[in-house]
C-alpha cells in the first residue's frame, strides 16, 4: 500500500497533524501507524503528564521570544478546545481552573514584578496580585504561613487542565468525519524506515507500507528513527522521568513555583487532577531514566542506540552537570523517588505552595508521569530548551518534551506547511480556514493595557 503521506505515531502531535491534514488540506491519501492498541497512551495519556496547558505566562523559564511562540500554540488548542465543548460538551476534553505562579521571599518577588511588564503586555488577561487576593482565590497559600514572608503572584483565569489522551482521540475522531479514507493502523509498529528512490518504504512487524512523505511524531522515539536515516547525529536525549505526589484538594486551581531560568522543566506545581478535582497533584519531579518509555523496559537498548554511544554524548553530560545549579537540581529529584526520605524532602516543596500540609496528606502516586526527551546538543553541549524538530528530504522528526502537547497544533501547522513542499504543491492548504478556526484575532491595541507594577500592596497577614 502507498500513501501521499505516513505519520508514525498517534499521540496528542501525531493526530493533531492527522486532524489538520484531514479538514484544513485536500491530501486524501493518508496513513497514520501507532505501535499500542489505541492512541494516546505514552506521554499524552492524562496520567503521565501535568495536564497543563502552557501558554508561556505563568512559566518563569520561558524567555519571552519563547512564550510568544508557545502562546500562538496554545492559542489553536484552547480554540479547539472551546469549539468542541460547544459542539459536544460531554465529551470533558479540559477543565478550567484559575492559575498563578507564586513568588516567595523578596527575591522571588522582585524577580516576578520585573517580568510582570513585558509579560503582562504579552498576556493582557495576566494580573498581578498581592497576599490578599492570593488568600481569597487559594486561602491554603496562606494558612500556616510566616506573616512576614513577602508573597506575589501572576494570576489568570485562563488555567487550562487537559486530558491530552482523550484530546487525541477527538483529533481522530474529527479527521476520520473530514476523510472517512484515512487508513488508522493500530497494534503496528515501525521497526525501520529506509529511502526508496523518491519515496519511502516503512516496515512494520505487520508488513511494509509505502509512503511519499513521512511525519515522525513518535516522541522520544523520533530521534532514534532519525538517527537510523543518518538524521539528528548531533543530537542526544536525557530521558527526564517525572513523578508526582498527591493529595486532597487544597487548591482550587493551578499553582506553579519560581523556576531558574537555566533549567528546561517546569519547576514543582500543585493542580486539580483533569478527571477527580477533588485530588491535587504535586510535581512533576525530574529523574534521569534510561529508557524512551516509563514503565517500558523493552526501551532500555533503544535508549542507549538514541543517546549514542561515542565520547561526545559523555562530554555533553559532563560538561552540563558540572554546572552547579543542575547538579544539585538532579541530585535532589533523584531522591524525590526514593521511599521515606524523598517524601520528606518533597514536602518541603510542597509547604512552599501549601505551608500547612501534612506529611499523612500526600502520598507518591505510582505509576503516574512519563518522561520528557531532553534534548542534549553535543554540538554546544547544552541542554535545550522545549520540543526539536529534524526536516530530512520529505521526512520531519518531532521530539516533543514539554510543551510538546500545548504546541501539537502548532506543530501540525508549520508540519503541513512543509509537507506541501514536500508533495510538490500538487495540494492546497487552507490555511485561512485553520487561520479563521484556531488562531485567534490580534487582540485590541497593546497601548489600552497598561501594566502597572504597583498594583498590588504586600500586606502581612495578621
Ligand atoms: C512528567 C511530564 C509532564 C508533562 N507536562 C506537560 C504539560 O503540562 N503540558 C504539555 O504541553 N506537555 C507536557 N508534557 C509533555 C507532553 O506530555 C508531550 O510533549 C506530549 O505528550 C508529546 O506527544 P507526542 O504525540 O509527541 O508523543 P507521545 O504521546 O509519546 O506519542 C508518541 C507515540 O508514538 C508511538 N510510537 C513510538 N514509536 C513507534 C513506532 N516505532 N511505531 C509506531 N508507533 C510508535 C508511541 O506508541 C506513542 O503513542 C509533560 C511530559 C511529562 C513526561
Amino acid at each position: 500500500m502507498k500513501y501521499d503521506v505516513v505519520i508514525v505515531g498517534g499521540g496528542v502531535s501525531g493526530t493533531a497533524l492527522l486532524y489538520t491534514l484531514c479538514r484544513y488540506t485536500n491530501i486524501r491519501s493518508i496513513g497514520l501507524i501507532e505501535k499500542y492498541n489505541d492512541f494516546g497512551q505514552v506521554n499524552s495519556s492524562a496520567t503521565m503528564n501535568s495536564q497543563t496547558l502552557h501558554f508561556g505566562d505563568i512559566e518563569t523559564n520561558y524567555t519571552l521570544e519563547k512564550a510568544k511562540k508557545v502562546k500562538r500554540s496554545a492559542d489553536m488548542v484552547m480554540k479547539y478546545l472551546e469549539n468542541e465543548k460547544v459542539k459536544n460538551p460531554e465529551e470533558k476534553l479540559f477543565i478550567k481552573v484559575p492559575k498563578m505562579v507564586l513568588a516567595v521571599g523578596k527575591e522571588q518577588v522582585d524577580t516576578l514584578r520585573e517580568r510582570y511588564v513585558p509579560f503582562g503586555q504579552l498576556f493582557p488577561k495576566l494580573k498581578m496580585i498581592g497576599k490578599e487576593e492570593i488568600g481569597r482565590i487559594e486561602p491554603r497559600i496562606l494558612k500556616g504561613r510566616d506573616p512576614e514572608q513577602e508573597l506575589l503572584a501572576l494570576v489568570t483565569e485562563d488555567g487550562y487542565t487537559v486530558d491530552f489522551g482523550r484530546l487525541s482521540h477527538s483529533f481522530v475522531k474529527n479527521a476520520k468525519k473530514e476523510n472517512p479514507s484515512i487508513s488508522l493502523y493500530l497494534s503496528t509498529r515501525v521497526t525501520r524506515i529506509f529511502k526508496n528512490g523518491d519515496s519511502y518504504t516503512l516496515i512494520t512487524d505487520k508488513g511494509e507500507i509505502d509512503a511519499s512523505a513521512v511525519i515522525v511524531t513518535a516522541g522520544s522515539h523520533s530521534l532514534k528513527i532519525a538517527k537510523s536515516l543518518g538524521y539528528g547525529k548531533n543530537y542526544s536525549i536525557l530521558s527526564m522521568s517525572g513523578s508526582f505526589y498527591t493529595g486532597p484538594k487544597v487548591l482550587n486551581g493551578k499553582v506553579y513555583t519560581m523556576q531558574v531560568a537555566k533549567l528546561p522543566f517546569a519547576a514543582v506545581h500543585g493542580d486539580p487532577e483533569v478527571n477527580d478535582e477533588n485530588i491535587t497533584r504535586f510535581g512533576p519531579t525530574a529523574k534521569p531514566i534510561f529508557f524512551l518509555e516509563r514503565y517500558n523496559s523493552s526501551t532500555f537498548f533503544e535508549y542507549w542506540k538514541t543517546f549514542g554511544i561515542s565520547i561526545k554524548p559523555i562530554l555533553s553530560i559532563l560538561k552540563i552537570s558540572s554546572d552547579k545549579v543542575i547538579f544539585n537540581y538532579l541530585l535532589k529529584n533523584v531522591i524525590y523517588d526514593i521511599p521515606g526520605i524523598g517524601k520528606r524532602l518533597f514536602l518541603k516543596e510542597v509547604r512552599k505552595i501549601v505551608p500547612g500540609i501534612k506529611a499523612n496528606e500526600i502520598s507518591f502516586a505510582k505509576r503516574i508521569g512519563g518522561t520528557r526527551p531532553q534534548i542534549i546538543n553535543n554540538t554546544t553541549r547544552k541542554l535545550e530548551l522545549g520540543e526539536a524538530k529534524i526536516t530530512g528530504e520529505k521526512i520531519i522528526f518531532n521530539i516533543t518534551p514539554s510543551p510538546g502537547a500545548s504546541t501539537c497544533l502548532g506543530n501540525a501547522f508549520e508540519d503541513t506547511i512543509k509537507l506541501m513542499e514536500f508533495l510538490g504543491n500538487m495540494y492546497s492548504f487552507n490555511r485561512e480556514l485553520f487561520e479563521k478556526d484556531l488562531v485567534n484575532q490580534p487582540e485590541t491595541p497593546r497601548k489600552k493595557h497598561r501594566v502597572d507594577t504597583k498594583v498590588p500592596m504586600i500586606h502581612s497577614i495578621k
